[in-house]
């Protein structure tokens, strides 16, 4: 398949100012964008949440043809979760690769590397995923990083404990937090 970049994709340097971690929102980005956009061609294989995924929110005659491929075709399966089996995790994989070696290719730049260990974050998953990229001792920044990440979530954790024994009802935002830290934002991967 031969695709334009998607107007949506934003410099990764753009994306690691925001409050988020930087590859789960160029991934949500580029999910979103390849689900607006979806072609009838674009995949032959889905697994059951990439079926959901363009069944809500792509092109309808798309997803029809689609659809319709797959029904009639008596060999057709389900396949699972992963970017060797659903067409749609495979170019999510490529994706997440592609951003990987972007940001690390940008952690070069010392300015950046120590904004972010003072300021940025990652999830678990993809701040694993970076520190593998980088050469020599750059692996430590992100890996401080990783660390005044773990200890705001686990503060906020605390704080919201207290909270819950004095009857307060609150927490939605700080668990959803704490789930984005562990296990990227919902949907990206598994
Ligand atoms: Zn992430
Ligand atoms: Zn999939």
């Amino acid at each position: 398949m031969k695709r334009e970049a998607p107007a949506a994709r934003l410099p990764i340097t753009t994306i690691v100012a925001r409050n988020s971690c930087p590859i789960c929102v160029a991934l949500r980005e580029f999910h979103n964008d390849l689900v607006k956009h979806l072609e009838p061609d674009d995949c032959g294989t889905f697994c059951n949440t990439h079926a959901w995924a363009i069944a809500r929110a792509a092109p309808a005659e798309s997803v029809a043809t689609i659809f319709l491929r797959a029904v009639i075709n008596p060999e057709w399966r389900a396949v699972a979760r992963a970017p060797n089996q659903c067409d749609f995790c495979k170019k999510l994989h490529e994706e997440k690769e592609l951003r990987l070696n972007e940001i690390a290719q940008q952690l070069g730049d010392p300015q950046l590397r120590y904004w972010l260990r003072d300021y940025g974050m990652f999830c678990l998953r993809h701040g694993r995923d970076v520190t593998g990229k980088l050469p020599q001792d750059l692996p430590r920044t992100i890996q401080e990083l990783m660390a005044r990440n773990s200890g705001e979530i686990v503060e906020i954790l605390e704080d919201l404990l207290q909270q819950l024994k004095r009857g307060s009802h609150a927490g939605g935002g700080v668990l959803g937090r704490a789930a984005e830290f562990l296990v990227a934002q919902r949907g990206i991967e598994d």
